[in-house]
């Protein structure tokens, strides 16, 4: 995937979609935006028919979390050497969802992201607090501390992008105010510029919450926002075109 902060936006399907979703990707591919750079990120099984419809177009396929090792007895998992293999450039890791239902620790989300970058693919790294840790008055902090526990070594402007997803804001129509999220914007990009100098200010910071197609230009304006990751609204095609063309 480009950089030098062109936007980004990513849907991640998370467990939906069948064999017969394939008509919203095709109708995405039929739009073929190019104005920012846009990832589908499908179920696992979806990926190689995903990859195969995309085509020519300016959509790029990626998954929604790998394992850390090449291959062996993880029965269930998939390699970050198989979503290359099948066509995928990207793949999300630490997920608020997978650092609940699987118990997911930073430390283990670095590795996945490490095994991804090994392979060639693009780590999307997840990173956000409860409501409770916001409400407790240091969510800036907090959260700068679990992307430095998060972020593989390595890291590029090229192969990782952060995403912030406020727990509390998936998929339940409720979004930061916009000065929540350019705060938050704000110190991740000043702990990536210190850690990183200036491979730190490329790379890209991606908002994610309840982003529909009437609030994504809002916050797409916001310094430091270089894109989305959506949840329920890159499920239609209508919706997540909506969406990307506000990038
Ligand atoms: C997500 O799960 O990554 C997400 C942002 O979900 P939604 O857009 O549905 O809030």
């Amino acid at each position: 995937m480009t950089s030098s902060r062109r936007k980004l936006v990513a849907g991640n399907w998370k467990m939906n979609g069948l064999t017969a979703s394939m008509a919203e990707l095709v109708e995405m591919c039929d739009a073929n935006p190019s104005n920012c750079d846009v990832l589908v990120c499908p179920p696992f099984p979806l990926i190689g028919r995903f990859v195969g419809s995309a085509g020519n177009s300016h959509i790029e396929i990626g998954a929604q979390d790998c394992h850390t090792a090449e291959s062996g007895a993880h029965t269930g998992d998939v390699s970050a050497a198989l979503l290359k293999d099948v066509g995928a450039s990207a793949v999300i890791v630490g997920h608020s969802e997978r650092r609940a239902d699987h118990g997911e620790s930073s430390a283990l989300i670095k590795a996945k992201a490490e095994a991804a970058h090994a392979n060639g693919l693009t780590a999307i790294v997840c990173i956000g607090e409860t409501e409770a840790q916001r409400d407790a008055g240091n969510a800036e902090t907090l959260v700068t501390a679990q992307m430095r526990e998060s972020l593989p070594s390595g890291a590029t402007a090229a192969n990782t992008v952060v995403a912030y997803e406020p727990v509390w804001a998936i998929g339940t129509g409720r979004t930061p105010t916009t000065e929540q999220i350019a705060a938050m914007h704000s110190a991740l990009r000043a702990a990536l510029v210190a850690d990183l100098g200036d491979e730190g200010n490329g790379i890209r910071l991606l908002y994610g919450g309840s982003v529909k197609p009437n609030n994504a230009a809002e916050i797409f304006a916001i310094d430091d926002v270089d894109g989305g990751l959506i949840g329920g609204a890159s499920l239609k095609a209508a919706d997540f075109l909506g969406i990307v063309n506000a990038a």
